[in-house]
């Protein structure tokens, strides 16, 4: 038989623990499919010191703290991936590891993932001197040398915050022209502090696993010859892939696939959609955003539910009320 429910969070990371967290306290007895990786990205985090009111917390209990509150008020949680879903008509439908669901509200908070390199030393060297959010990690490496890798607005922009925070950065781009905005660009051009090595592409991250990272190995585009730069820190900051391919049949993305939302709210393209936490958010992507979001779905939910009943209502001859 097709379970039903009011609302289905997808997710489980900050921003689908604090969706099923307010939406249970509004009594909408919220399911959420957690996803086989549940915990999310902050689950690989050691330590949060940003998190707001928790210095120090570890990622995996932050995440397991919220879904923990979020089941003494209601909340289901299903220990699954949806793999199929259909937003063209409503009630939406889902297909999780038990079969088919149907619910009146989706709330999409399925994250992303930083985009690797794709070197055997990132991946050993990952969480030791290798790194993917300087406003998380940058604090780590002060005093250090750091390399940042990217020509985007995100490696510009890490490049600029870092100089102020760690000892010396790097700017390693493939191309000697850099796909950040104008004012980035200016302001990279003015920091006389940032070496920037271009065009160059990352070879290798030197180090060994016990004693982290040492430098990083580049070879230089126009003559071919490699250099290795000292470093103790390495920000891969080369883009972010949101987790949004089952739903763009449907929803709005932007050109890297982030879903796009109403400003000021979560709401999608699809009524009775709503999108939160990194999967819809290219700008800030941090666990307390993420959560904040989380909140402001279940919020645009519930007003979203309480408006479509009383239109329901106010259209029904049979009502008696209305
Ligand atoms: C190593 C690391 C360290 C970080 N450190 C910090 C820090 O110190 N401070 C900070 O504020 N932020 C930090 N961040 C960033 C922070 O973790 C993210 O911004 C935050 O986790 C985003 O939350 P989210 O809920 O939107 O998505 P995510 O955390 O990405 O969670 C999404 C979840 O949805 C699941 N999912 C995906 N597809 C499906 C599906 N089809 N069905 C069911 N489930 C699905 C995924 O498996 C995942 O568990 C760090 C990130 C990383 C990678």
């Amino acid at each position: 038989m097709t379970a039903h429910a009011k609302v289905v969070i997808i997710g489980g990371g900050p921003a689908a623990y604090t969706a099923a967290l307010y939406a249970a306290r509004a009594g909408l007895e919220p399911v959420c499919f957690e996803g086989f990786n549940s915990g999310g990205q902050i689950a690989r985090s050691g330590r949060l010191d940003n998190y707001p009111g928790l210095p120090g917390i570890n990622g995996a209990d932050l995440g397991s703290t919220i879904r923990d509150q979020a089941t003494e008020y209601g909340a289901t949680f299903e220990f699954s991936d949806v793999f199929e879903i259909e937003l063209g008509s409503t009630p939406f439908r889902l297909t999780g590891m038990d079969g088919e669901h149907t619910a009146d509200v989706v709330i999409v908070a399925t994250g992303a993932a930083s985009r690797k390199l794709g070197l055997p030393s990132e991946e050993a060297l990952d969480g030791k001197g290798v790194a993917y959010c300087a406003i998380c990690d940058g604090p780590v490496f002060a005093g250090k040398s750091v390399v940042v890798v990217g020509g985007g607005d995100a490696a510009v922009g890490e490049a600029l915050a870092l100089r102020h925070v760690v000892g010396k950065v790097t700017l390693v781009h493939r191309r000697t022209a850099f796909r950040a905005g104008a004012v980035l660009r200016a302001a990279l051009a003015a920091a006389t502090d940032i070496e920037v090595v271009t065009p160059a592409v990352v070879e290798d991250i030197l180090g060994v696993e016990a004693g982290g990272v040492t430098g990083v190995r580049v070879r230089m585009v126009d003559d071919g010859t490699l250099r290795d730069l000292d470093a103790e820190g390495v920000f891969v900051a080369i883009g972010h892939e949101p987790a949004s391919q089952l739903f763009q049949p449907w929803l709005k993305c932007d050109g890297s696939g982030f879903i796009i939302t109403e400003p000021g709210t979560t709401a999608t393209n699809v009524p009775g959609v709503f999108a939160a936490g990194d999967v819809a958010d290219p700008r800030y992507r941090q666990a307390v955003t993420a959560a904040a979001s989380g909140c402001q779905a279940a919020i645009d939910a519930e007003r979203y539910l309480v408006g479509r009943d009383f239109l329901t209502a106010a259209t029904d001859p049979s009502h008696p009320t209305i």
